[in-house]
């Protein structure tokens, strides 16, 4: 009976030290993993959006941002900020709205609506953001060359559609408008502003955004 004590014993022994070692690689792995952790922006759809530029959205952010983006829910279209003088919708009432939902988990959130925005001191904008609240807004409405009388041109309607959501997610990290007309952060005034700009920030926004990306959660 003893030397059986004995091995159960050791086995005892064997299975704890083996239990404590599972256990600091299972902390271990999950702290590395943390540490890895991705971001996360969230989309939401505002109205009917099409799934293509939405899914286009979402792939594009998250190579430019290094983040993972969620499409989030839908939401009903804004009549609540709806403007029936000058047929417009009130950005900032959207943006309002969104921060309402009280999402949780994301660390940013990028409306996108496919109505005609404006404030009240600009007689339209292509976006606007809440750089406290981290959300953001884009409208799809006047990047589309139909708007424009000029025949479809859906590359070019993808591609204005990120250069205006990096604009306005990059206010959300604080950053200003940029007096380089090169840079995705000057203030497009027409269409051919936005065109000429593109999506990437210049070197002086570019250094900015990554000192505040560490500070700004
Ligand atoms: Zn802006
Ligand atoms: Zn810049």
């Amino acid at each position: 009976m003893v030397p059986a004590l004995k091995c159960n014993f050791k086995l005892a022994i064997f299975v704890m030290l083996t239990l404590l070692l599972a256990s600091n690689i299972f902390i271990k792995t999950n702290y590395a993993a943390n540490t890895d952790m991705k971001k996360i922006f969230c989309l939401i759809q505002i109205g009917d959006i099409d799934n293509k530029i939405l899914e286009y959205t979402q792939i594009e952010l998250e190579k430019r941002f290094n983040v993972s983006v969620e499409i989030g829910r839908q939401l009903e279209e804004p009549a609540y900020a709806y403007h029936k003088h000058k047929k417009q919708y009130n950005s900032t009432k959207i943006l309002k709205k969104i921060h309402k939902l009280k999402l949780t988990g994301y660390d940013r959130i990028l409306g996108i609506v496919d109505v005609d925005l404006y404030v009240p001191e600009r007689t339209f904008v292509f976006g606007g953001a809440d750089v406290k609240k981290k959300v953001s807004v884009i409208s799809l409405t006047r990047l589309r060359q139909e708007f424009y009388d000029l025949p479809e041109d859906s590359a070019q309607f993808k591609h204005r559609t990120i250069i205006e959501a990096v604009h306005e997610l990059g206010h959300t990290y604080g950053l200003y408008h940029c007096k380089n007309n090169k840079c995705v952060m000057f203030l497009s005034n027409t269409i051919d502003d936005t065109d000429h700009k593109g999506a990437e920030l210049c070197s002086n926004c570019e250094r900015i955004m990554e000192e505040k990306k560490d500070i700004v959660k």
